[in-house]
């Protein structure tokens, strides 16, 4: 048994492609046609919560979703979050992430009501980018047909999950929208503030996939210095890598990383045995139709004598 774990690990989880934002570089706008619309019901969810930590063997993940308009289906998407957060503390999960989208004050009482500050709950919020111009061409810009258009009300979610008693959060960019150097700087002085906070600061640095033309085409190098210089500017964060990035590319960011990330950005994809898929048609973003099972990624990673927190082989 090791005691001093050098990384750490989660599944990401679609339980639905449902969105009503209008991303322009995301599968899962709501104006995109081509997509084949699914939601997971309850029952499929927890069959994906018991494959994810008893056949892979992995006690960490993250629940994601679209971001709805304000009305019913908001409402009830943060319910069905708040049951899947309960049921995944049930089942012997040991930390989990969600990422549904900006968050209301209304929203982050509603969950402090539920979970009162629980310490390994992470909210999982990436801002994209901190520049309001290239946020308003890519997002929108104040919409309310179109959520994600709330450049600042996505702005102060990690600041209001904060100060009501929570501790963990997980902030980044979507590197490819435009020079990266503003955006990194920003993100590094929003992970102080936050770290400033109290909160144990995890940071994703996710590259655009799955789209014909990136706008900012940001090179394997030029992407493995970005990850150095954060490491450097914020040695305690939680850097994130994940499978959106081929193995080799991953190997050699384990050096900065402190957690990996293995899985598909397909809707409830986890099967039993074999392969999992990333169907274009119903991921938010595809790096190959068929992809190997996280445990599998986990284990052909040369982690050099480290282990891995949340896994267990
Ligand atoms: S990035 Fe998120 S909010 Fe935007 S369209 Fe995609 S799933 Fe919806």
């Amino acid at each position: 048994m090791v005691n001093n774990y050098r990384y750490e690990t989660f599944v990401p989880l679609y339980i639905t492609n449902h969105c009503d934002s209008q991303c322009k570089i995301c599968n899962l706008r709501s104006q995109n046609k081509n997509v084949e619309r699914k939601e997971g019901d309850k029952e499929q969810i927890l069959s994906q919560l018991k494959i994810i930590l008893e056949v892979e063997g992995i006690s960490a993940v993250c629940f994601l979703t679209g971001e709805y308009k304000p009305g019913t289906k908001r409402v009830e998407n943060l319910e069905l979050i708040l049951w899947c957060i309960e049921q995944a503390f049930m089942m012997g999960f040991q930390k989990v992430y969600f990422n549904i989208g900006s968050l209301s004050d209304s929203e982050v009482a509603r969950i402090s009501e539920k979970f009162n500050g629980d310490e390994r709950i992470v909210l999982s919020l990436f801002q994209e980018t901190y520049h309001r111009e290239t946020y308003r061409k890519f997002f929108g810009y104040d919409d309310k047909e179109n959520p994600k258009s709330d450049f600042n009300q996505r702005l102060s979610t990690p600041e209001r999950w904060m100060q009501a008693g929570f501790k963990q959060v997980d902030i980044g960019v979507l590197l490819g929208l435009r020079d990266p150097e503003y955006d990194v700087k920003n993100l590094i002085e929003h992970a102080k503030v936050l770290s400033e906070m109290g909160a144990r600061v995890h940071i994703s640095l996710p590259r655009i996939r799955g789209v014909d033309k990136v706008p900012y085409d940001i090179s394997d190098h030029e992407f493995k210095n970005i990850v150095a210089d954060i490491a450097k500017a914020l040695p305690e964060a939680n850097i994130i890598v994940t499978t959106r990035e081929d193995v080799e590319v991953l190997k050699e960011l384990l050096k900065y990383a402190k957690i990996i990330s293995p899985g598909s950005s397909d809707v409830l994809p986890y099967t039993k045995e074999g392969d999992i898929p990333n169907n274009l048609s119903t991921s938010q973003f595809q790096v190959a139709p068929i992809r190997k099972r996280p445990s599998w990624v986990l284990n052909s990673l040369e982690l050099k004598g480290g282990s891995i927190r949340y896994y267990s082989v």
